[in-house]
């Protein structure tokens, strides 16, 4: 089986997704860019994750057509693709329907420096996309757009997307995003505003990050 070890991720890491109560149902989806071999393993459509084996996982070439695989790819593996395309660094794209984030996606507003742990998203702020059909091209367009080199983004009433140069870093990023979503919107329900970090502080946070952990 071609791409056996990125296949048998995309399974684990749904799992993962559900352990974590970042997605519900069959929402979000998940893949990888092995780009030596030029081909993308991207979760099935509209499969519950604890069903997912890594034979179910289809994999794509970089134009979106089908390399492998007998089941029908996520509706959103063209916003995938279009990731890859615009970001040649990142390997990994991780969507997800987490519950604050995706409150926060129906008030249309982007996470601001509410935490230093924005800063995982290489930016100070993470921007809302505007709303678009689900699955659809202009989604993908609106989702790289409003990204804009951001390693997050946040969909109008839908979720978030999460791009990393592992699967390991994008399920990290989603997170921790979906953390300090909630933890903006618990500010907010106390009808105050948070305190917001500094470019500076947020610019410490992106330094330290470079050599925080193992
Ligand atoms: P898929 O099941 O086709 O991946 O779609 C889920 C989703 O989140 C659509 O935005
Ligand atoms: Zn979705």
């Amino acid at each position: 089986m071609i791409l056996e070890k990125e296949r048998a991720l995309i399974a684990d890491y749904g799992r993962k997704l559900i352990a974590a109560g970042l997605t519900s149902g069959t929402g979000g989806n998940l893949s990888i860019y092995d780009r030596q071999a030029g081909l993308v393993a991207v979760s099935p459509s509209g499969m519950e994750y604890d069903a997912i084996e890594p034979a179910d996982v289809t994999v794509l070439d970089p134009d979106g057509s089908i390399a492998d695989g007998a089941r029908k790819p996520s509706s959103e593996a063209p916003m995938h693709l279009l990731f890859y395309k615009a970001r040649p660094d990142r390997c990994a794209v991780v969507h997800t329907h987490s519950p604050a984030v995706t409150a926060l996606s129906c008030l249309r507003l982007p996470l601001p420096p509410v935490s230093f742990l924005v800063a995982l998203s290489g930016r100070d702020e993470i921007p809302c996309a505007p709303y678009r059909d689900f699955g659809g091209p202009e989604l993908a367009q609106a989702a790289v757009e409003a990204a804009d080199g951001c390693d997050a983004v946040i969909l109008a009433n839908h979720g978030l997307v999460a791009l990393g140069k592992e699967l390991a870093a994008a399920f990290q990023l989603v997170q921790e995003m979906e953390f300090c979503a909630d933890i903006y919107l618990r500010c907010l329900a106390t009808g105050r505003e948070p305190v917001l970090l500094t470019a500076e502080e947020m610019a410490r946070a992106r330094k330290r990050f470079g050599t925080y952990g193992q």
